[in-house]
């Protein structure tokens, strides 16, 4: 039996790829599926191509179609095409557009005046690279439709159960205790705790070193559109600020909205601490920026949400083995369109069919190279 803790995008993903395969899984999370507390909670999350990593750009197009696969599987919308802008000098759109036209990807670089025609809701003063392999996944519907399914599929699904500690059996099985005062002993335990895992590896008793977890509160803004009938493409932008943007769904209201966010300058925390109070400096900011970049949005939020990053010195993922555990930390802000993905190269690790990709590895060079 394969033990998943944590029920985010990437454990009920994990649950999922497992239950799929057949697999004896159980699914523990300490709050309900689609609690608000971490770090995948919302209705909308960018996929997008445009990376400047071509090991990010492979992975994308691995991850697509494992979105559809997800969608045929469940029956569950998830994936919705807009296309995809990326500007701004520190966005660096030419050296981007050389990077995806190498890795096969279709994309267009464009003259601000001709970006300015295409998408009048925008104010462009520099290149823009349009590719249209991009666009919104729902972060709810996600999880909430791999819980399902993998419960569909067998799965034990173990909520309002906060694992709290583990001992290694002599016959190297996992007895994993909770709050509940349920035990449950599982041959591998993967470990999806978000921005927890730096506490729960601890408590675990994991023999590893995690690479530094940087845990901040960031925070997402919802901005009316000024013409509902517009079409909106995901954006990201770079200069002073790092910001992106995507069509809000669901969180931003009945008539149609943008949530727009900062991409840098989160709060430190830790998933125990957390405030949830949303920074008014960062509502300050994406306000005054939307104000200046986007005519085609009413400059005032309608919405505003919090959640957790969880962030390595490399920006690179986590997911790597230590003996019956298996470590999951794939956020640093942008995990969630590789969801389908990550469960999969997880349930591949449980397994023992794998070992780490060299870049996800805990003991990685990069890490060393970086400062934390
Ligand atoms: C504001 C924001 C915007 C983002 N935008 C994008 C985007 O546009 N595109 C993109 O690709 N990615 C984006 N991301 C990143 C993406 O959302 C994350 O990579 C992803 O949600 C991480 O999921 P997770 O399952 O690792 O963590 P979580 O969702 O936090 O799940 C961890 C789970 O573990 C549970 N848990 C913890 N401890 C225990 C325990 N002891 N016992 C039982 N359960 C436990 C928690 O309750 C939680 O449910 C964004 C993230 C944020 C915060």
């Amino acid at each position: 039996m394969i033990a998943v803790v944590g029920a985010g995008l990437m454990g009920a993903a994990t649950a999922w790829q497992l239950a799929r395969q057949g697999h004896e899984v159980t699914l523990i999370e300490a709050y309900d599926i689609g609690h608000q507390h971490g770090s995948s909670h919302g209705s909308s999350r960018i996929y997008r191509r445009a990376y400047a990593d071509p090991l990010y750009v492979g992975l994308t197009g691995e991850a697509r179609a494992l979105w559809h696969e997800l969608e045929d599987d469940t029956g569950a919308t998830l994936l919705r095409l807009t296309g995809g802008l990326d500007f701004g000098a520190g966005r660096d759109p030419r050296s981007l557009y050389a990077t995806l036209t190498e890795s096969g990807v279709p994309s267009e670089l464009l003259t601000a005046a001709e970006a300015n025609g295409r998408w009048p809701q925008f104010r462009f003063s520099g290149p823009v690279l349009h590719h249209p392999d991009a666009g919104t996944v729902d972060a709810d519907a996600t999880v909430a439709a791999t819980a399902r399914r993998a419960a569909g599929l067998g799965a034990r699904v173990l909520t309002g159960t906060r694992v709290t500690g583990a001992d290694v059996l002599p016959d190297g099985r996992v007895s994993l205790r909770t709050d509940g005062g349920e035990e449950v002993v599982a041959e591998t335990v993967v470990v999806a705790a978000g921005a927890w895992l730096p506490e729960l590896a601890d408590v675990l008793g994991v023999p590893a070193r995690l690479p530094p977890l940087h845990v901040t509160q960031q925070q997402v803004f919802h901005f009316r559109q000024r013409d509902p009938a517009a079409a909106w493409p995901v954006f990201v932008h770079k200069e002073q600020l790092q910001i992106f943007g995507l069509p809000s769904g669901s969180d931003g209201g009945a008539l149609p909205a943008v949530k727009v966010a900062q991409h840098d300058e989160g709060t430190p925390t830790t998933a125990g601490t957390r405030t949830g109070t949303v920074d008014p400096a960062s509502r300050a900011k994406v306000t005054a920026w939307v104000e200046a970049v986007l005519p085609g949005l009413d400059p005032t939020p309608v919405a505003e949400a919090s959640c957790l990053y969880t962030t390595t010195p490399d920006e690179d993922f986590v997911l790597d083995r230590v003996g019956p555990f298996v470590l999951v930390s794939p956020c640093s802000g942008h995990g969630a369109k590789f969801a389908p993905l990550v469960g999969r190269m997880t349930a591949d690790l449980a397994l023992g069919r794998t070992r780490a990709h060299p870049r996800f590895a805990l003991a990685r060079r990069r890490l060393a190279e970086t400062p934390s």
